[in-house]
């Protein structure tokens, strides 16, 4: 395999958060560096994205550094472990993914017998093996994707109504309460969700029935 270097903030073990598969034993790697947002504060206002609860920047987050392939799918073995245990489920995050993410190194992670998904904000392509697609859009940003497996939104977003991307082909739409940022950043990504988002995401899905609610459970259950 190619000896790309991969920027990876931080890499764990821990169940999905969020989601159709919110529960499942997931391995998480956070690739580095989003296009919507530096990551750094200083340019937080005037990034497309301005909301981020996640520490995007450097490979010093759990597990981080930069990585070929191979080292990575290393990696992701060890952080599952006895890979006969259920069906080995890996989620490319980031960051944005599709900056890094390449259809050969999802190619490998399969033949390795791992299930590949992939949190993405949509605004680039993606490799078009990937077995599960969460596309997130974020603002005024243009989605290229016209299909996904999941779509989820944070709500509230200022410019962004939920149903200027409804149109975007999905099994699932899903609205994800807006947690608070500047407290909790960083790799444990612990920012809190406020209260009256959560109470406007549920009217919102009791007056939109095609949107179903996604709490970020992780932060529920006190894990990464
Ligand atoms: S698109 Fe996602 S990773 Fe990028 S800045 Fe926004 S929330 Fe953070």
């Amino acid at each position: 395999m190619a000896k790309a270097t991969l920027n990876v903030k931080e890499a764990f073990y821990t169940l999905q958060g969020e989601g159709a598969r919110a529960g499942r034993a997931s391995v998480f790697i956070r690739f580095s560096k989003c296009n919507l947002w530096n990551g750094r504060e200083s340019g937080r206002d005037a990034a497309i994205c301005q909301f981020c609860d996640t520490d995007i920047t450097g490979t010093d987050g759990i597990n981080g550094g930069q990585y070929s392939s191979d080292e990575l799918l290393d990696l992701a073995q060890t952080l599952w472990g006895d890979l006969t245990q259920g069906k080995p489920y890996v989620v490319f995050t980031g960051g944005e993914p599709a900056l890094q993410l390449t259809e050969t190194l999802v190619s490998s992670f399969q033949k390795a017998g791992f299930e590949c998904a992939v949190e993405s904000n949509g605004t680039l392509p993606l490799p078009s093996n990937l077995d599960w697609v969460c596309i997130s859009p974020k603002g005024t940003s243009e989605i290229v994707h016209t299909r996904c497996d999941e779509l989820k939104v944070v709500f509230p977003q200022i410019d962004l109504d939920p149903e200027q991307v409804a149109h975007i082909k999905a099994d699932y739409y899903y609205l994800s309460p807006m947690a608070k940022y500047g407290e909790g950043i960083g790799a444990e990504s612990t920012g809190t969700i406020i209260r009256e988002n959560m109470q406007n995401a549920t009217q919102y899905c009791l007056d939109h029935p095609k949107w179903r609610m996604s709490l970020q459970t992780h932060k529920l259950l006190g894990i990464a």
